[in-house]
């Protein structure tokens, strides 16, 4: 694994330094209409217990029917994390008790994954790393038990049993709460690219297991503490830092790692114990007897490979090479395909560079101010090209460009002609400003005679004059009539 050379990620303890090692296994739910085994819907926020089928409640005698379309698009994602797709595969039954899996299991897969290794470029402040993927498997997700809606029952809404879910497990490759949650962003922004889960760790379609351990730098792996369910990329961080603490102080104090599950209490900033760990053979893993090995063929996975978007690390180099892009900002830019998008259909035929400037800090600024997403964007990419255009082609300042951004933001219409209607144009014309001045001038006699002995007091008279004309004159010719002016 390569790691920015330089950038010590150790914790400092009371004896000395140790190093976090995390590991990560993420739930993310497929896009797809239908479950993983039934053709109930997936839909989001339906009344409880309305899409269920047979097969999801578990009626005696109902067999499951493999999705075709999930299969695929484990395969996708296999693909979009440069993974080894196995071409075939077993499910498995994991055997557990719990109110709401009314199988009594859970149909998952254990020795013989669908996705093989593969691995993900994460980008950090300081540089990039490569963190492994261990293996992606499809499994079922469970239902939702309720405890607060009745005062003295546990109700169950079986809408999500049965539903796809990826596993993606990573290797111990992460070295600290910022390296985990860049890894869940950047994840994230990977599946989205792909289409293969929406990925909103606010509707619950993308859980975060995080398995922590820590030791003394160069030591072999201590025992690990799994927390289960975190979902909230900076609850991610939380947990981690938290949980690495709770251990040092543990093992500085002479005591010993449990190896256990542990839920993040977000109010407390803490996690606590859950159950100690269970090991694979609580679950009584065997292979399903109701489901066939899964067999890809080569076509099938050819066929999915052909189909690939552009990914975002291929579009990240792109945009450093055809747009003369710093990585940074093309890693701004490709985090979400929309914005991606909006940006080259903005620097269409226009200065890329300006054009990520303006879309970075303009639209992404305004964008945040509004607490909106890109899609819901009043302004078009088209507008902000019109803008950069009128700006290129020094009909207006970058000043004006800001005000009139505002101006469509509010109003909508077309910018060129916004400009005119509103007289935005910048003025050129030096009798005009060279008349501004001199009122200036005359009006400042003190700091006249400053320009002579401090150049800097030229900016000071810039100013003034482009508070006297709102902004419209052009910056370089006021320069230039200012420095004949004062003779500076
Ligand atoms: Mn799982």
């Amino acid at each position: 694994m390569s790691r920015p050379a330089g950038k010590s990620k150790l914790v400092r303890g009371a004896q000395g330094d140790w190093e976090v090692v995390i590991g990560m296994e993420i739930h993310a739910q497929v896009t797809s209409k239908a479950k993983l085994f039934s053709g109930a819907s997936t839909e989001f926020g339906g009344a409880p217990n309305s899409q269920v089928s047979l097969v999801d409640a578990a009626m005696p005698g109902m067999l499951p029917v493999i999705n075709a379309h999930c299969v695929a698009q484990a395969v996708r994602t296999g693909l979009g994390l440069k993974a080894k797709v196995n071409k075939k595969s077993v499910f498995d039954r994991k055997n557990y008790f719990y109110p709401d899996l009314p199988q009594g299991y859970q149909i998952s897969q254990y020795q013989a994954p669908v996705v093989g290794e593969g691995k993900v470029l994460v980008d950090l402040p300081d540089g990039e790393i490569e963190v492994g993927i261990e293996r992606l498997h499809l499994e079922q997700d469970a239902g939702k038990s309720l405890h607060e809606q009745h005062p003295t029952m546990s109700l169950v809404d079986l809408n999500r049993a049965g539903v796809a879910l990826m596993e993606i497990v990573s290797k111990p490759d992460l070295r600290s709460a910022e390296e985990a949650k860049a890894y869940v962003t950047k994840l994230r922004t990977i599946l989205r690219y792909l289409g293969t889960s929406d990925a909103d760790m606010e509707k619950g379609n993308l859980r975060a297991d995080v398995n922590v351990s820590v030791r003394k730098p160069g030591a072999p792996l201590n025992t690990r503490c799994e927390i289960k369910n975190v979902n909230s990329i900076r609850f991610i961080g939380q947990a981690i830092e938290s949980e690495a603490r709770r251990q040092i102080a543990i093992l500085e104090d002479g005591g010993k790692i449990e190896q256990e599950t542990r839920l993040f209490d977000p109010a407390k900033g803490e996690t606590r114990s859950m159950r100690t760990k269970e090991e694979a053979h609580d679950y009584r893993y065997f292979p399903d007897p109701d489901l066939l090995p899964l067999e890809l063929d080569d076509a099938f996975i050819a066929s999915i490979a052909a189909s690939l978007p552009e990914l975002p690390d291929e579009k990240k180099a792109r945009f450093v090479k055809e747009y003369g892009l710093s990585a940074y900002d093309a890693g701004v830019l490709v985090a979400e395909r929309e914005t991606a998008d909006y940006f080259e259909q903005a620097a269409k035929g226009r200065d890329a560079k300006a054009a990520a400037n303006f879309v970075i800090n303009e639209l992404f600024g305004r964008l945040n101010k509004a607490g909106i997403g890109i899609e819901r964007s009043p302004v078009a990419a088209e507008q902000v090209g019109t803008i950069l255009a009128l700006v290129a082609e020094g009909t207006i300042s970058g000043k004006i460009a800001k005000d009139l951004f505002e101006i469509v933001w509010e109003e909508g219409g077309d910018p060129r002609a916004i400009v005119e209607g509103r007289g935005l144009r910048q003025v050129t014309d030096t009798g005009a400003l060279e008349q501004v001045i001199d009122e200036i001038v005359a009006k400042n006699p003190d700091k006249t005679a400053q320009a002579k002995a401090k150049p800097a007091v030229l900016g000071w008279f810039v100013g003034q004059v482009m508070r006297a004309t709102a902004g419209k004159a052009n910056p370089q010719v006021v320069n230039e009539l200012l420095k004949k002016k004062l003779g500076v």
